[in-house]
């Protein structure tokens, strides 16, 4: 379901810069997000679309420094839903004809409908992918495009000139690491610059779904995984940063962790 919703402010300044993404302002279109992920917390049944987002950014823009915006920062820009409204593109649009830098974040390859705008820009894209076993990715991302498909979107935008890395995120113990080096490797080699990273989240009613499609679809991992969560949202105890700079290291990409 989808709502069209007024929003109250349109563009939000984060205090000093975004320590993992680099960013001193946030914009985003939407608010909760259509891809559906099982880990996420913006995954809801219903998505509210900002129609003013627009007029609310010509209004605020005026006096800010012009620094990086990150776009798509809780929600994702090129959710399903952009494909119909396009209210992305329309704000990808005036930031940069206003000078901004844009840092965009995404699962989606909708993006490459705005390669035009991006190759322009001052712009740096962020895809996200957690695994590049499709069976787990179908199970916990069932709306977002493949894996692979993602791979392949880094490797059209950097061919076009535009900066890319990719996001390892979540990490989600016993579940993703086995596909970690590869990942790094295959982004590389598609083009990318820079590995940004963060360990799966788990709080509130994201913890009961997301244990639930354990329980049914990988039960073999979720009694260990139950335990690492038992009292905390972190995974207690579990820590891959070391072998992920090596991995990082090894292939000379920067490395960001959250
Ligand atoms: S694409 Fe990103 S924002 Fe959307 S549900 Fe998945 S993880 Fe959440």
């Amino acid at each position: 379901m989808y709502r069209w919703v007024s929003c109250g402010r349109g563009i939000v300044s984060v205090r000093g810069e975004d320590p993992l993404f680099g960013g001193r302002y946030i914009v985003d279109p939407y608010q909760k997000c259509d891809l559906s992920c099982v880990y996420c917390d913006s995954a809801e049944e219903c998505i509210y679309i900002k129609h003013d987002i627009l007029e609310r950014l010509k209004a605020e823009c005026k006096d800010l420094e012009r620094k990086t915006v990150i776009l798509g920062s809780s929600t994702d820009p090129y959710q399903i839903i952009e494909r119909r409204v396009g209210i992305t593109r329309k704000v990808l649009r005036f930031l940069l004809e206003e000078g901004f830098p844009v840092h965009i974040l995404t699962k989606s390859c909708l993006i490459e409908r705005d390669i035009d705008l991006l190759r322009r820009g001052d712009v740096r894209v962020t895809v996200s992918i957690s695994t590049l076993d499709e069976r787990i990715s179908s199970i916990l991302e069932p709306k977002v495009p493949s894996p692979r498909r993602r791979l392949e979107t880094l490797r059209r935008l950097s061919m076009d000139s535009v900066e890319v890395g990719v996001a390892i995120f979540p990490i989600i113990p016993f579940l993703t690491e086995r596909t970690l080096p590869e990942i790094v490797e295959l982004a590389k080699e598609a083009g990318a610059s820079y590995v940004i990273y963060g360990y799966l989240e788990l709080k509130g009613d994201v913890r009961i779904r997301f244990f639930d499609v354990i329980d049914r679809s990988i039960p073999s991992i979720s009694s260990r995984l139950r335990e690492l969560y038992r009292d905390s949202f972190r995974p207690k105890g579990y820590n891959i940063d070391g072998r992920i700079r090596e991995i990082c290291k090894s292939h000379g990409l920067r490395l960001f962790h959250g």
